[in-house]
């Protein structure tokens, strides 16, 4: 069956980062993940203790390279991604944690190398919406002009009351207005989306992406929600487990979400890497490629693509 979606190099109906990557840069964009010295004020106390219920402390994809030197950790880490991507356009990505939490003068400090080093073509910065004030958000944009720099919001659901089980600490309306805030500047978007928490229905799912569908944003990750070990919600799970989505209602979930999207958000993510020695459940969240394969299958099965749906939930 020909692929209805126009912003694809192959058989997928939605628009992929590698097509991102390659129709701008005629190559795949290699997003190269530190750890750097930040927190997160939904850990420490500032804004709530212990977290998101999920969380197990940030992600550090590299535990054993995290070297405090954070231009070495970076020529680290890159080397395993350029044997297998050596052709592959480097970006840098401040992933674990908050990474615009702290004052302004150690943001600069800390991003200042990575935006000297010429061989770096885009900076990727993973934070929370009640971490970002005008004052970081002028200088943000100030970057913009040198190299492309991306805010990663974590946001999960636009739903409030799942906002509070999940133990957030910021509501939706935080989220908007920090998006509100960024759409005039040249700061790319992207935005995190966790399906599957267990009290919220399809429907309730379906709504967060006609909703931030319709946003100012350039791209979105979706999740299955992982329980993880050593986590509130593990621990809760551990004691009395609970129902979670199967990898078929996930599969169906996130294609029909693609169809309310606008076309020409990119599509960073379909399934998250729960990490294998932590993860709980659900054991199907291990095999990626097969759940990403299905949501191409039930697509086409569904007759959907990207933005099929998109002027009906506006
Ligand atoms: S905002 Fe991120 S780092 Fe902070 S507790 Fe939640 S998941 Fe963990």
């Amino acid at each position: 069956m020909k692929n209805p979606f126009k912003y694809s190099l192959d058989n997928k109906r939605y628009l992929t980062w590698n097509y991102y990557g390659k129709s701008n840069f005629q190559n795949k964009i290699i997003k190269i993940p530190l750890d750097g010295p930040f927190s997160c004020p939904n850990r420490d106390g500032l804004v709530g203790k212990g977290g998101c219920v999920f969380c197990f402390g940030g992600a550090n994809a590299f535990p054993d390279l995290s070297d405090n030197d954070l231009m070495k950790q970076y020529y680290q880490r890159k080397e395993i991604f350029f044997k297998k991507w050596p052709n592959g356009i480097p970006y840098v990505y401040f992933q674990s944690f908050s990474n615009t939490y702290g004052p302004l003068e150690k943001l600069k400090e800390i991003y200042q190398p990575f935006i000297e080093n010429e061989e770096i073509k885009g900076i990727v910065i993973s934070t929370r919406s009640d971490c970002l004030d005008d004052e970081k958000i002028e200088y943000l944009n100030s970057l913009t002009f040198i190299k492309p720099i991306w805010i990663e919001l974590g946001l999960q659901s636009i739903h409030d009351k799942t906002l509070q089980e999940m133990n957030r600490g910021h509501n939706y309306q935080n989220f908007l207005d920090t998006i509100e805030k960024l759409k005039n500047t040249n700061i790319k978007i992207s935005v995190h989306l966790i399906n599957g928490w267990p009290t919220e229905s399809e429907e309730m799912m379906l709504q967060t992406a006609k909703e931030v569908g319709k946003l100012p944003i350039q791209a979105i990750k979706f999740h299955m929600l992982h329980i993880s070990k050593n986590t509130v919600l593990g621990n809760k799970y551990q004691k009395k487990p609970f129902e979670l989505l199967s990898k078929e209602q996930y599969v169906t979930i996130v294609a029909k979400q693609l169809s309310y999207l606008r076309e020409d958000i990119i599509i960073e993510r379909l399934t998250g890497d729960g990490l294998k020695d932590y993860l709980l459940a659900p054991m199907w969240t291990l095999k990626k490629v097969s759940v990403i394969n299905d949501i191409d299958k039930k697509m086409v099965e569904l007759n959907l693509y990207q933005g099929k749906y998109y002027s009906e939930s506006r």
